[in-house]
Parts: C-alpha cells; sequence; structure tokens
C-alpha cells in the first residue's frame, strides 16, 4: 500500500453524482475509488488542501495510521481536515481510516496525531493482537440483506463510545462500526470484497448531509 500507486489514478464520473474525495497519503485507495464508483459517487483523489475543498465528503482509507498522520502533517492536511470534519463534512473511515477518526486512542504512537470526529476511543491493532487478519460478516444496522463481508487487516476496535456516538455493529463482543452525525467509521475493510454496500449507505448520507 503506497502512495505511488495512485499517482494515475482517473478522476471518475457519473451525471449528478457526490464528488467523495478518497484521502491518497498512504493506504488502499484504489479500492475505495472502485467501491465509491459502484455506489453511484464520483470519486477524486485528495492530497492537497486545494483538492480537499473541492469535495462534498471523505473517505480515509486503511493503511497505517502512524503513518497517514505524519503524512497529514506534512501535506498541510491535519488542520484543514479537522475545520471540514467539524463543520459537518461526511467522512467515512476503514481501519487505520477509523483510527484517524478517533477523538481518542490507545496504543497509538507517542506523536500520533487524529483528524478526530466520533467521540469514541478506539484502540489501534486491538484484533491484529489475536488475529493478524481474517474475514467475517458483520450485521451492521441501516444495512439490509443479511450481514456484510468484512476484511479486518491488523485491526482496530471500538473500546468504548461517548452520548453523541451510535454503534452500529459489534463483531465478537466489540465495536466495530460506529456513527456520530455524518461521520461513519468501521474496523474492517468492506471495499476489499466487493460488497458496496457501507459506501451505498455513505453515499446515501452525503446525499443527505
Ligand atoms: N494497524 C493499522 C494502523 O494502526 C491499521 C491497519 C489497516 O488499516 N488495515 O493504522
Amino acid at each position: 500500500m503506497t502512495t505511488s500507486s495512485t499517482a494515475s489514478l482517473p478522476t471518475t464520473s457519473t451525471p449528478d453524482a457526490p464528488v467523495i474525495g478518497v484521502l491518497a497519503l498512504q493506504g488502499d485507495v484504489r479500492e475505495h475509488f472502485a467501491a465509491l464508483t459502484a455506489a453511484g459517487a464520483t470519486a477524486r483523489q485528495v492530497r492537497r488542501p486545494e483538492e480537499l475543498a473541492e469535495v462534498a465528503a471523505l473517505v480515509i482509507p486503511g493503511g497505517e495510521s502512524t503513518t497517514m498522520s505524519k503524512l497529514a502533517v506534512i501535506f498541510g492536511l491535519l488542520e484543514p481536515l479537522r475545520e471540514r470534519v467539524r463543520a459537518g463534512m461526511p467522512v467515512y473511515g476503514t481501519c487505520a481510516g477509523m483510527i484517524m477518526l478517533a477523538d481518542k486512542i490507545l496504543d497509538g504512537r507517542d506523536d500520533q496525531e487524529t483528524i478526530g470526529g466520533i467521540d469514541m476511543i478506539v484502540r489501534r491493532n486491538a484484533f491484529g493482537r489475536q488475529n493478524e487478519s481474517f474475514e467475517a460478516r458483520v450485521d451492521i444496522e441501516g444495512i439490509e440483506g443479511g450481514p456484510v463481508e468484512g476484511l479486518f487487516i491488523r485491526a482496530p476496535w471500538v473500546e468504548s463510545v461517548g452520548g453523541g456516538a451510535q454503534v452500529l455493529a459489534t463483531f465478537d463482543g466489540h465495536t466495530v462500526a460506529v456513527r456520530q452525525g455524518n461521520v461513519l467509521a468501521t474496523s474492517f475493510h468492506p471495499e476489499l470484497t466487493g460488497d458496496h454496500r457501507v459506501h451505498k449507505l455513505f453515499v446515501e448520507m452525503v446525499r443527505r448531509a
């Protein structure tokens, strides 16, 4: 999962589709592009503050949250991201993206920054300690048609949520999907399984926002 592999990603477009950015500092950007396009959105890479200003919403991919945090600071994106989230921009974070959206994290690096947006405490690599990578079916509130296929890769779990946050799914007794207002986060990667229902839910959130 490197930044360079995304350099040639085209801007996909569907008429009347909401324009949703994918934070392209690091991680599985390409897969989110495909999932967003399949879910009816126009996807764009976001690496610079000017690109962030042009999107209606944002997906933060999986990858490595410590690296993403460092690159967000270097690219001058951390404060603009915090401002847009505070202003109500819809955001969906998967795995490392969930970590980036947590107001507080456990087992992070000392200098690790998050964007915040969900009143939750997320523990990094929580499932990873038990099981590096696995696929599981997860029932998500608000998503019909049975459980979603989710890929967990050195995945975090949500240790606790505050009053404003709503738990949408648990797996093995741990919270793995949360929503607070327009901000959505999952511990797992639905973009790697071909099941686009979580992206469809997010696109619907963006249309309503
Ligand atoms: N363990 C990674 C982190 O701390 C997350 C893994 C992933 O996004 N698949 O950022």
